[in-house]
C-alpha cells in the first residue's frame, strides 16, 4: 500500500511516503534551532512552526516520491502521545488532506511508529517483536506480537527517559540542546571507564525490566559540581563517555535479558536515543554474544520523522485495520498499548 504519513508530536514536522516496506520520501523540517536558546522544546513555538512547515513539507514529500496524491491508499498521522498543540496541527492537516482526497485516515501511535519504521530498513518485523524504545520522553521494553494491534509493555523507566537524561547532562555541561548528539560526539574522545557512575535498578531485588536514570543524572551533576567547586577543570569528554556508558550498559543488559527470558531471538531498538553510536555498538556486541539478532534502523529513521508514521499506516492498510473516524482527536497521552485509534463505530 502507498501511504503518506504526517508526524508533529514534538518539534519535527515530518512527512514521509512509503509503498509497503519501501521508503519513497522522508522530509523533515525541524524547529529545534528556535528552541535551543530555551534549553528545551517550547510547545507554542513548536505548534506555530508545524503550521508554517506543514503544506510545503507535504508538497516536497510528494514531489520527491514522484507519486500523485490521488494514488495514495491512505493518510496516516501521529495521534499521540506528544505535545497536545503540536499533535493537533498534524491531525487537522491529515484529516483535511484525507477528506479532500477521499482517502482513509489512520491515526497511529508515535511509539509504535518508532518500532515499525524498521520495516523500511530490514523488512517485515518478526512476530513477536522485542523492542527497546528509547527516546526523549520514553524508555521501555515492549513485546509486540502484532505491531498494529498488540503491544505489551514489559517495563519502563520509573523516572527520567534515557533521552531526557542525555539532554539534562548536556545542559549541566553547557553543551547545548538537544544533548544526545553532542554527548555522543564528545564521548568519542573520552574514556568510558574514567568514572564509575551508578547503574540504576540493577540490584538483585530491582524490577528486571524497569529503568531509572534520575539517580545517575544526580550522581553526574554532583560529580561535575564537586570538580567545579574545587576549581578543577571538568573533563567533558570523560564525563560524557562515562555517563553514556552507564546509560547504554543498563539498556543493553536489560534488553538482552528480556529477549532470553521471553524466548525471542531478535531485538529491535528504536526512538531518538537509538541513534547513539555507543548504544548501537554495545547492543551489537551483547546481542552477538547472546545469539540475538539485532535490528536498528539508520540514525535518521530513529529520530522523529514522517516515514515511520507512513510505515505503520501502511501496515494498518495491509492488515485491513479499521480507519479512524473523521472526528479523530489528538491524544497527548495515547498509551503504547493502542497502536492506532480505530473508528469507534467500526472497531
Ligand atoms: P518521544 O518519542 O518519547 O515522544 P521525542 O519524540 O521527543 O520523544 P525522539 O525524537 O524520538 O524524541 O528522540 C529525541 C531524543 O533523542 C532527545 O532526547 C535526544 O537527545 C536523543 N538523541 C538523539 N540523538 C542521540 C544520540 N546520538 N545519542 C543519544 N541520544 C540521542
Ligand atoms: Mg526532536
Ligand atoms: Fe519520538
Amino acid at each position: 500500500p502507498l501511504v503518506l504519513g504526517i508526524e508533529t508530536s514534538c518539534d519535527e514536522t515530518g512527512v514521509g511516503i512509503v509503498r509497503g516496506h519501501t521508503l519513497l520520501a522522508d522530509e523533515v523540517a525541524s524547529s529545534v534551532d528556535e528552541h535551543a536558546r530555551f534549553g528545551g522544546v517550547v510547545p507554542e513555538v513548536a505548534s506555530r512552526a508545524h503550521l508554517e512547515a506543514m503544506v510545503p513539507t507535504i508538497r516536497r514529500a510528494l514531489k520527491n516520491a514522484g507519486v500523485a496524491a490521488s494514488d495514495l491508499d491512505g493518510v496516516a498521522v501521529t495521534a499521540g502521545p506528544g505535545l497536545a498543540g503540536a499533535l493537533l496541527v498534524g491531525v487537522s492537516a491529515a484529516k483535511a488532506y484525507a477528506y479532500a482526497l477521499g482517502k482513509p485516515l489512520y491515526g497511529v501511535n508515535h511509539l509504535a511508529s518508532h518500532i515499525c519504521v524498521d520495516q523500511l530498513e530490514h523488512g517485515a518485523l518478526p512476530e513477536p517483536t522485542m523492542a527497546l524504545l528509547v527516546s526523549g520522553g520514553h524508555s521501555s521494553l515492549l513485546l509486540a506480537p502484532d505491531i498494529t494491534a498488540d503491544v505489551r509493555p514489559l517495563g519502563s523507566t520509573i523516572d527520567d527517559a534515557a533521552g531526557e537524561a542525555f539532554d539534562k547532562i548536556a545542559r549541566v555541561l553547557n553543551l547545548g540542546f538537544p544533548g544526545g548528539p553532542v554527548i555522543d560526539r564528545m564521548a568519542r574522545e573520552g574514556d568510558p571507564e574514567a568514572i564509575r557512575f551508578p547503574r540504576g535498578l540493577t540490584g538483585p531485588r530491582d524490577a528486571v525490566y524497569d529503568f531509572s536514570f534520575s539517580g545517575l543524572k544526580t550522581a553526574v551533576a554532583r560529580w561535575i559540581e564537586a570538580k567545579r567547586h574545587a576549581g578543577e577543570e571538568v573533563p567533558v569528554a570523560d564525563v560524557s563517555a562515562s555517563f553514556q556508558e552507564a546509560v547504554v550498559d543498563v539498556l543493553t543488559r536489560k534488553a538482552v535479558r528480556a529477549c532470553k527470558d521471553n524466548g525471542v531471538d531478535h531485538l529491535m531498538i528504536g526512538g531518538g536515543v537509538a541513534a547513539n553510536s555507543r548504544l548501537r555498538a554495545l547492543a551489537a556486541q551483547r546481542c552477538e554474544d547472546a545469539g540475538v539478532r539485532l535490528r536498528v534502523p539508520r540514525p535518521k529513521l530513529c529520530t522523529d520523522n514522517g516515514a515511520m508514521v507512513a510505515a505503520l499506516g501502511a501496515e494498518m492498510v495491509a492488515r485491513n485495520r479499521p480507519a479512524s473516524a473523521w472526528d479523530l482527536s489528538a491524544d497527548s497521552s495515547l498509551p503504547v498499548t493502542e497502536p492506532h485509534v480505530p473508528d469507534p463505530a467500526h472497531p
